[in-house]
């Protein structure tokens, strides 16, 4: 920056400051929301076409922001991540998500997303069993969602960590899937229970005419590896129609239903005479 001269610098500076503090700003409301409930927790249906039903919910999750309202995880989960507030948040979500699968009839499950940094804690199996072991949920009905970002650090530790949460009986998923620079080298290296196939390639589906070709290597891959297929983002029924078609086993998307707050997920559960 010095390089750059004085001028460009004090020229930057009011925005950078004020950049600087709208950031403190942000993680002080989300200290803050973490310690009086200022979070919660949305559903969204998975739905098996195998088996034509509703087959469980990833949890997704917002902040109830006094003035902004619910907020939507991007604009405050990268901060979570780099202050570190994302360990407490997480155990949070997972005790929060456990609780409430807890309450649905056992044929459905629910998915969680684990932050990089989450996952490189150290504590986050110690974290699942008490989450496990205060809902009463089987582990089975618990899929943790990972993204291939945590191969970065250090895969052989990245491995053990994953071998180790496997132990716990709790299914692995593979999140966007073929986002990444290496996603096959990936797939080879741990047995992922799932593979989540990345919205991009789903939107592709009603534009481009060699997007059923990557949908159908993908599907065949993962049968080839005993790992089951959801599509992600499906929003229109000739999307549903190729991946019918190609064999992807689930999918998840605002055409079967958007995200649902927890009094939705009932209504649903109920109107699927499940319970
Ligand atoms: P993700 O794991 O890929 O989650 C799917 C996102 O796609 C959700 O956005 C969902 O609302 C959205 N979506 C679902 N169906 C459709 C569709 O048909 N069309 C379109 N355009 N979008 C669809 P959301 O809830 O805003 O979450 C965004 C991301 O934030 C998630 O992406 C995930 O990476 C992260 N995230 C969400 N909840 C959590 C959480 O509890 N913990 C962590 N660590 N990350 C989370
Ligand atoms: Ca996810
Ligand atoms: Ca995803
Ligand atoms: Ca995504």
């Amino acid at each position: 920056a010095k390089s750059e001269g004085k001028a460009t610098y004090q020229f930057f500076e009011p925005k950078l400051d004020e950049e600087a503090r709208l950031r403190r700003q942000t993680e002080l409301d989300l200290r803050r929301a973490l310690h009086e409930g200022g979070f919660e927790l949305h559903f969204q249906p998975l739905y098996s076409l195998v088996e034509d039903r509703l087959k469980g919910f990833e949890a997704l999750v917002r902040w109830n922001h006094p003035e902004r309202g619910l907020v939507n995880p991007v604009d405050f989960i990268p901060l979570a991540e780099e202050t570190g507030l994302i360990i407490p948040l997480g155990e949070w979500i997972l005790r929060e998500a456990c609780w409430q699968a807890s309450q649905w009839p056992e044929e459905l499950s629910v998915a969680i997303n684990i932050s990089p940094k989450q996952f490189a804690s150290g504590n986050l199996a110690q974290t699942i069993l008490q989450a496990l072991s205060h809902s009463g949920l089987a582990p089975g009905r618990l899929e943790l969602e990972i993204t291939e970002s945590i191969f970065i650090a250090n895969v052989e530790k990245t491995l053990s960590t994953l071998h180790g949460l496997r132990d716990l009986g709790v299914r692995i998923a593979l999140d966007d899937f073929g986002t990444g620079y290496s996603s096959l080298s990936y797939l080879r290296s741990f047995p992922f229970d799932k593979v989540k196939i990345d919205r991009s390639f789903v939107q592709d589906l009603t534009t481009e005419g060699n997007a059923h070709a990557v949908i159908r290597a993908i599907t065949t891959l993962a049968d080839a590896l005993g790992m089951e297929t959801l599509a992600e983002g499906v929003e229109d029924a000739g999307q549903l129609e190729v991946l019918r078609r190609e064999g992807c086993r689930y999918i998840q998307g605002f055409l079967y239903s958007h995200p649902l707050n927890v009094s939705e997920v009932g209504i649903l559960i109920d109107s699927n005479g499940m319970q």
